[in-house]
C-alpha cells in the first residue's frame, strides 16, 4: 500500500543524507533488517531545507540495534529507543511501533503515556503524527516510501494529520504545537481539518507535563522560524491561557518590541549556522516581566538591590508551574539579568570588574537589545562598546562621575 516514489521525484541522493545515518542504515541492512532515514529529515530534504538531525527507523529491536553498534546506548522510557554514536553525529534509531490497541496506557485525558509495543512499517508510518513526517528513505535504492500521500501534500503545500486530527491531538497534546511549528517552518497551510479543532482543545496542552512544553517551546524558538511559529500560533487561538511565557510574549504591550526584536535576532542567528543560548532567549522573553515587578517593589519602598532578586525568583517561579526551565538555563538567565544594573555603574572600579565577568558578553549584548527596543538611551552600550575596547589607560579617563 507504499507508494516507493523514485529519486526523480524526491530528489534525495544519498550523499544528501548524512554520513552517520548512511552507515547506521548500511549495517542493519548488513545484518538483514529493514533500516530507513525516517521523519523531519526526509521531509526537510525534499522541501530543500537543511536538516537538523537524521533518525532512522528499523524492525530491529533496540536490544538487536545496541548489539550491532559499539558506540550506542539505550534510552528513553515513554519512548524506548538506541542513540548510536559515529563520528561527530548522533542518530536516532527507533524500531518500528505498533498502532495503539485497547491496552495501550492512557493518562484519564486520553493522552498516551508508553509506546514500546513493536510493529509492522505500515502501523509505523501511521501512528506518525502528520503525512509529511510518514517517509521512510532507503540510502541503498534511494526511494522513498510514502504511505499516507506525504510527498504529494508536501509539493501541494498542505500539512495534514495522519488519522482522525481529534483523536490524534487528545492522544498527544503536543501534536497540536508541532502542527502550527512545522506547518510554519515548512511554509504549509494547515489542512482545515487539522486546523478545526485545535481551538477546542487547547486547553488539553494544561495535562502535559512541564518538562515536555519545555522541551516543545525550546525547539520552536530555536527553530530559526520562532516569529512566524509565535504569530501563527496566536492565529490559532494557541496562547491564551495556555502558557504564561506565551501570553508574555504575544500579549504584553510593554515589552513587545524588545521580545520581537530578540526573536528576530535569534532566527537570523540560527539560520546563519550560529549558536544560540537558550538563558539569552528565555531572559529576553521575560525581561519585561522582571522589570515590571521591580518597579512595583521599589514603589513599594524596598530596596533596588534586594527587589531586583525577589523579582527575578517571582517571575521565574511563576513560569515553572506550566514550563521546567532547566536548573542549568534559569541560572544563565538570571545571571544576565543580575548584571544588568550592574551597566550603569561607570565609575570607581566597578566597570573594571564586570568586564572581567565570564557572562558579560552576554549581558552586553542584552544591554543593546534593550536600546534597540527604546528602553534605554543607545548611549550606554556605545560607551560599553568603547570601554571594552580601549587599552588600560584611556578607560581610567573614560570613567563617568557618579551623579
Ligand atoms: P524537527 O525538525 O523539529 O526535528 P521532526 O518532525 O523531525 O521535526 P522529531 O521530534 O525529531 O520532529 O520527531 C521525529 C519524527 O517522529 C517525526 O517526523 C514524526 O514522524 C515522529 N513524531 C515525533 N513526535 C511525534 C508525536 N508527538 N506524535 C507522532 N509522531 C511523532
Ligand atoms: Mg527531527
Amino acid at each position: 500500500e507504499a507508494a516507493a516514489i523514485p529519486l526523480e521525484l524526491h530528489g534525495i541522493r544519498r550523499e544528501m543524507v548524512s554520513p552517520a545515518s548512511r552507515k547506521v542504515c548500511h549495517v542493519l541492512q548488513e545484518a538483514g533488517f529493514k533500516a530507513y532515514v525516517v521523519g523531519g529529515a526526509v521531509r526537510d530534504l525534499i522541501a530543500r531545507i537543511d536538516p537538523k538531525d537524521f533518525d532512522v527507523a528499523t524492525n530491529a529491536t533496540p536490544e538487536e540495534v545496541r548489539h550491532l553498534f559499539r558506540r550506542s546506548r539505550i534510552i528513553g522510557r515513554r519512548f524506548r529507543i538506541v542513540h548510536v554514536m559515529s563520528g561527530p553525529e548522533t542518530i536516532e534509531v527507533s524500531t518500528f511501533r505498533a498502532l495503539h490497541d485497547e491496552d495501550t496506557v492512557t493518562d484519564e485525558h486520553g493522552r498516551v503515556l508508553h509506546d514500546n509495543t513493536w510493529g509492522t512499517i505500515e502501523a509505523d508510518a501511521t501512528r506518525r503524527d502528520f503525512t509529511v513526517n510518514a517517509l521512510y528513505y532507503d540510502p541503498t535504492t534511494e526511494t522513498v516510501l510514502d504511505f499516507h500521500h506525504g510527498v504529494a501534500d508536501l509539493k501541494q503545500k498542505t500539512m495534514r494529520v495522519i488519522g482522525d486530527p481529534a483523536t490524534r491531538y487528545r492522544e498527544d497534546p503536543v501534536r497540536m504545537l508541532r502542527a502550527v511549528r512545522l506547518a510554519a517552518k515548512l511554509d504549509l497551510a494547515l489542512d482545515p481539518d487539522a486546523r478545526k479543532p485545535i481551538r477546542e482543545m487547547s486547553e488539553l496542552l494544561a495535562n502535559v507535563p512541564a518538562a515536555r512544553l519545555f522541551d516543545e517551546m525550546l525547539k520552536l524558538l530555536s527553530s530559526g522560524y520562532a516569529v512566524v511559529s509565535l504569530k501563527r500560533l496566536r492565529d490559532e487561538g494557541l496562547h491564551h491561557g495556555l502558557l504564561p511565557l506565551l501570553d508574555v510574549i504575544l500579549e504584553q504591550p510593554q515589552g513587545e518590541k524588545f521580545v520581537w526584536l530578540a526573536l528576530e535576532n535569534t532566527d537570523e542567528r540560527v539560520r546563519a549556522g550560529k549558536p544560540i543560548s537558550p538563558g539569552f532567549l528565555f531572559a529576553t522573553l521575560l525581561w519585561h516581566e522582571v522589570l515590571s515587578n521591580w518597579s512595583a517593589r521599589k514603589e513599594r519602598g524596598e530596596y533596588p538591590q534586594p527587589a531586583l532578586f525577589e523579582a527575578m525568583d517571582e517571575v521565574l517561579a511563576s513560569q515553572a508551574e506550566k514550563l521546567a526551565i532547566t536548573r542549568r538555563i534559569a541560572g544563565d538567565i538570571t545571571e544576565i539579568w543580575a548584571l544588568q544594573p550592574r551597566f550603569e555603574k561607570r565609575a570607581g572600579k566597578a566597570p573594571f570588574r564586570l568586564i572581567e565577568q565570564p557572562r558579560f558578553r552576554a549581558a552586553y549584548d542584552f544591554l543593546r537589545l534593550r536600546a534597540e527596543s527604546g528602553e534605554i538611551e543607545m548611549a550606554l552600550p556605545d560607551w560599553w562598546d568603547d570601554f571594552a575596547n580601549a587599552n588600560t589607560d584611556d578607560r581610567e579617563t573614560m570613567l563617568v562621575a557618579d551623579k
